[in-house]
């Protein structure tokens, strides 16, 4: 079966080795959290983001939360976000007391449509907070605009854009912070759960750092109400030697990519990624749409064949926020059309950095098959 992916396939190139022997040293260290791998960890992420500060803290959902306290958002507080992401982006606003607003998404790039962005902002509105889905970076230039000419806090979910590109400057280098997830399977995972927030901003950095720490600066006094939301050097060990590689492997992901686009771009009923000018796609994932009044056939069938053919394929996202249970008191009634229609025709084909050529080829085949 070609899996959606396969982490086993990077231990190739020495991977392996050389996190076997970083485990084994940390072993003999026993500074099992925030110690030396962390710290050098944050200082090659700040430098790899072209940012001042990286705080590391223990997963992705905790990045957006503690970045949205840091910046001072609570009760009373909207954040303008996308309903085409995974919950997390919306449960940190819910976290803080804060409402997140469900704004409709671009047909092309999946990323909130910025005109409806703005149309949204209402006197209470802080912050906006949008999601650099699997992997194509938002116009961030015309959403700092949007947020400097409303005095608004911009707050990138980087947790699908590691090392993507707007214009040459990397995601979670534009907001006052970027939030990345280090989830095994993104594009930098960690072998457990991990996060990070990326700021140029000092004070946001250090409120950051305490805040990570159950709001202290020096142990056993506390300034602020914190978390315990840390690092630990067993996933530092492990994001270390892929950082090194991490060009490569969203290379590979770019790979695949063309190759997909190659053999499905054009066909009836099947809308492929197309990348915006000026962004640079790590394809975190690789979503197609199938309509089927053109594709002569419907996602489940897409799918079925596929599996017949021995091939995953998911359904990123199939509900949309604003339609969860979760939110439908608040919700319930609102109407996203572009984001419904997505959620309604997306597919998410294999990938990762090592799909082997004759897997994407057998996986082109199998939806080439199903398609008038
Ligand atoms: C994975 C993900 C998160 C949450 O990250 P965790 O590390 O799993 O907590 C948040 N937002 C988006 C868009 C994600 O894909």
């Amino acid at each position: 079966m070609i899996p959606m992916v396969d982490l086993t396939a990077q231990y190739d190139d020495g991977l392996r080795a050389e996190i076997e022997r970083g485990w084994s040293e940390a072993l003999d260290q026993t500074r099992f959290i925030m110690g030396p791998n962390v710290e050098a960890l944050e200082s090659e992420i700040a430098d790899y983001l072209g940012v001042r500060h990286a705080i590391s803290c223990a997963s992705g959902t905790d990045a957006l939360e503690l970045a949205l306290v840091a910046a001072g958002v609570g009760p009373g507080d909207e954040v303008i976000t996308s309903p085409f992401t995974f919950i997390a982006t919306a449960e940190a606003i819910c976290h803080v007391g804060a409402t997140p607003v469900f704004v409709d998404i671009d047909p092309v790039t999946f990323n909130i449509d910025l005109a409806l962005a703005e149309a949204a902002i209402t006197p209470r509105t802080r912050a906006i907070l949008p999601v650099h889905l699997f992997g194509q970076p938002i116009d961030a230039t015309a959403c700092q605009a949007l947020s400097c000419h409303h005095g608004l806090m911009m707050i990138e979910d980087c947790a699908q854009s590691f090392g993507a590109r707007w214009q040459g400057g990397q995601t979670g280098s534009f907001g006052i912070a970027g939030c990345f997830s280090f989830f095994p399977s993104k594009n930098l995972g960690g072998y457990g759960d991990g996060g990070l927030i990326s700021t140029n901003c000092p004070d946001h950095a250090e409120r950051l750092r305490m805040l990570r720490n159950h709001g202290s600066r020096e142990r056993y006094y506390h300034d602020l109400l914190g978390y315990n939301s840390r690092l630990d050097e067993i996933q530092a060990i492990v994001l270390r030697a892929k950082l090194r590689r991490i060009d490569g492997y969203n290379a590979g992901r770019q790979a695949v990519a063309a190759a997909y686009a190659d053999g499905l771009g054009g066909l009836p009923g099947i809308t492929v990624p197309s990348v915006i000018d000026g962004a640079e796609h790590v394809y975190h994932q690789y979503t197609v749409l199938i309509d089927p009044a053109v594709a002569g056939c419907d996602r489940d069938a897409v799918m079925r064949a596929l599996a017949a053919a021995g091939s995953a394929s998911a359904v990123y996202y199939p509900v949309p926020l604003h339609q969860q249970t979760v939110f439908a008191g608040s919700h319930g009634t609102q109407r996203l059309p572009v984001t419904e229609t997505a959620a309604a025709q997306c597919l998410s084909l294999p990938m990762y950095p090592e799909l082997p050529q004759a897997d994407q080829q057998r996986v082109i085949a199998a939806v080439r098959d199903c398609l008038r």
